[in-house]
Order: C-alpha cells, then sequence, then structure tokens
C-alpha cells in the first residue's frame, strides 16, 4: 500500500462507475481499495461480473478485486464515489455518511437539498463549507457532496465565465445528449438508432434547477439561487459520449463578441490556478469554424474535463447564441467528483 489516500466506488460495475475506475487506475493522490455493487454482482471478481465498455482497458489490479456488497453501508475507504441510480442513492448515502463517510456522489437524489453542496469545482467551491451544517444538522460525522447533472455541468461550464463577466438573466438551451447517459444497457437501441427522442424523466427540471444552484451564493449557510431563468428542451441522440447543447443568453450587460470570446479564454479558477491533478487548463475550449464543436473530434479536450464551446454569433430572440460540447460520463459524472475530491484532498479535509 502507498500513502495515497484510499477510495472505493459504488456502483463501480456501471457506466459511470467504470469511468471513476479509468480515471482512478493512475491517479496519483487516490487509490481504489473498494467496488460495491448490487446483490447481483458481489462476492464476484470485478474482472468476470463487470461488462467492460469502455477502450481503456481495464486495470488488472481492479479486475482481480472482489466486488463487495453496498446495501450493508460498509467499506474500508473512508472516501467513497457513487455512481448509483438515484433510488438506491436516496437509501444508501446516508447510510454510509452516517457511518462516517465521505460521499462523491454523482446521483440526482440530494443534489437539491438545502444542506447538501451541490458542486462544480471551477464555479462554486465555498459551496463546500456547508459541510458541517449538514453533518450537525443530521447527525453524521460523514458527510455526501454532489455533483451536477451531466447536461447541467456543461451548460454552467459556458455560462458561469459570461456570468462573471456580463450577468446572465436569460437562458434558452436544446440539447442533443448522447446514449451513455442514460446509463448501461440505456435506452433500448431499437428506440435510439435513426432516431431523436426527446427527453422525459425530470432532465429538462434539473438543467433549468441545478445551475441556479450551483451560481447562487452561500450566505448564513444557505444557498441564494442565482437570479436566471432558464428554459431546457432535452433531447437523446444516437451518439455514444459527448452531449451538444445550443445555447441563446440573455446578458445583463453589453458585450461584444470579442468580449464574450475573451471571457470564455481568460476564465482560469481555482482547481487550475492550483494545478489540481485533474483539473483541464483551459477549462474552456474555444473551437473555431461554423461546423464545430463535434462529439467526435472534441468530447476529449482537456482529457474529457473541459467545455467546449463554438460558433457565437448574435441571437435574434436574446443577445447571443452559440454551440456547446462536453464529455458527460468524464466531466458530466466521474471527473467531476474526482475533481471536488482533489480540491477537498488538498485543503487537507478528507
Ligand atoms: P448504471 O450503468 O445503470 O449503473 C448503476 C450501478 O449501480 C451498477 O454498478 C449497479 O450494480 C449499481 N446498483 C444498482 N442497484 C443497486 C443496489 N440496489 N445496490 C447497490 N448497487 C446497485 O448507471 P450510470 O449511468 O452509471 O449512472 C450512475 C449514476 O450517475 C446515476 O444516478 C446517474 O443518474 C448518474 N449520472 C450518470 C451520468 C451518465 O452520463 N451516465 C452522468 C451524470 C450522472 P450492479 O451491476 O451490481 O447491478
Amino acid at each position: 500500500m502507498t500513502n495515497k489516500i484510499p477510495v472505493g466506488i459504488i456502483g463501480a460495475t456501471g457506466a459511470v462507475g467504470q469511468r471513476f475506475i479509468a480515471l482512478l487506475a493512475d491517479h496519483p493522490w487516490f487509490e481504489i481499495t473498494d467496488l460495491l455493487a448490487s446483490e447481483r454482482s458481489a462476492g464476484q471478481r470485478y474482472g468476470d461480473v463487470v461488462r467492460w465498455v469502455l477502450s481503456d482497458p481495464l486495470p488488472s489490479r481492479v479486475a482481480d478485486m472482489t466486488v463487495s456488497r453496498a446495501d450493508q453501508g460498509q467499506a474500508w475507504a473512508r472516501v467513497l464515489f457513487s455512481a448509483l441510480p438515484a433510488s438506491e442513492a436516496r437509501v444508501l448515502e446516508p447510510l454510509f455518511a452516517s457511518q462516517g463517510h465521505y460521499i462523491f456522489s454523482n446521483a440526482s437524489a440530494f443534489r437539491m437539498e438545502e444542506d447538501v453542496p451541490l458542486v462544480i469545482t471551477e464555479v462554486n467551491p465555498e459551496h463546500l463549507d456547508m459541510i458541517p451544517v449538514q453533518q450537525q444538522r443530521r447527525g453524521w460525522d460523514g458527510f455526501i457532496v454532489c455533483n451536477a447533472n451531466c447536461t447541467s455541468t456543461h451548460l454552467i461550464g459556458a455560462l458561469h465565465p459570461l456570468h462573471v463577466a456580463f450577468g446572465v438573466e436569460k437562458v434558452f438551451v436544446a440539447t442533443l445528449q448522447a446514449a451513455s447517459g442514460a446509463g448501461y444497457p440505456g435506452i433500448p437501441s431499437m428506440d435510439l438508432i435513426d432516431n431523436v427522442v426527446p427527453h422525459s424523466y425530470g432532465e429538462e427540471e434539473k438543467v433549468e434547477t441545478e445551475p441556479l444552484k450551483i451560481m447562487g451564493e452561500l450566505k448564513d449557510g444557505r444557498v441564494h439561487f442565482a437570479d436566471m431563468t432558464i428554459t431546457a428542451h432535452c433531447h437523446r441522440v444516437p451518439v455514444l459520449d459527448g452531449h451538444t447543447e445550443a445555447v441563446s443568453v440573455a446578458l445583463a450587460w453589453e458585450a461584444s463578441k470579442d468580449d464574450i470570446l475573451d471571457a470564455f479564454r481568460s476564465y482560469r479558477r481555482l482547481p487550475q490556478e492550483l494545478g489540481l491533478p485533474s483539473a483541464p487548463d483551459p477549462a474552456v475550449v474555444v473551437v473555431d469554424g461554423m461546423h464545430r464543436p463535434q462529439p467526435r473530434l472534441d468530447r476529449m479536450a482537456g482529457q474529457g474535463m473541459a467545455t467546449v464551446v463554438g460558433r457565437i454569433r448574435p441571437c435574434k430572440l436574446l443577445d447571443w447564441r452559440f454551440s456547446l460540447l462536453g464529455h458527460n460520463t468524464i466531466r458530466g459524472a466521474a471527473g467531476g467528483s474526482i475533481l471536488n475530491a482533489e480540491l477537498m484532498a488538498y485543503w487537507g479535509r478528507l
């Protein structure tokens, strides 16, 4: 064993769980010690039970580990990354937190609860100061910190530089979301190939509300939501990885195209300043040309951790419009959680 921080993954066999494994396999600060999943997988060798869907190879050390049952709320590592479905997360994450575990969660179950930090490391690291409030209120030694929905994450990745510089007042967004965003096996192939499926299951509500909490202000132990109106139209498309979003924004202060480009290009925040291991630098990648960004060409920008923007042009309804793209299971899920944990580790709070 090295002097790295031991970490576990709950929901280790799923689409996001696999991303956690790929991103943590050679992590300089964290070492995978626990893999947890349902009764279906527990007690078996990970390599035998997982249906590995990533092009990155499954690390042999992890393949040889035995999967544990998550429903007993026990793990060796204090730090746990959760990739559980929301319904299971609602029950199991508090169980682990009450046992003193530090949960970094991808699930939506607790994102909007008043005492749970919903954090994008570049945007609102100060919301992590809510952790003691949560611990006191719930009587936990551990805690739950959430990261945003994959679509919200990249929308905020592009909105925040503009909000800081010019004040974003209104947002219209239409999404084209990748198949992997629905987990494995996700939508049946015969429903998705040659098709576009309007999104149900609360996706639009998440995209319309999570940004307001994340870009809100922490005052007196609670978050005051940002004063911004977002309307979202979400769709699933037959792309494997990488969500595309067509965005129009109304700004409080006038801005030229050069001002907007400058806001994106100069956006450097705490993770970049500290040089955290998973921080993309730049956090926002601006691509030229009216045919970019595209999922196949641009989703791995910043090792899948950056938000890519392009096609910036005036909007006839609001002020400006642009396209954005981001990797949904890297920055939009596992990578976002890991970056939050890296900041907590940097601060000596893990
Ligand atoms: P998934 O592929 O369906 O994987 C679910 C995982 O949870 C599996 O490891 C499964 O283990 C485990 N699990 C299911 N029921 C369980 C139970 N009762 N007890 C313990 N473990 C259980 O889902 P996913 O796409 O990875 O998503 C995971 C979470 O991340 C979801 O909350 C999702 O909304 C969120 N998220 C996903 C994305 C994305 O792009 N996919 C992005 C952001 C957030 P078994 O194999 O043993 O059943």
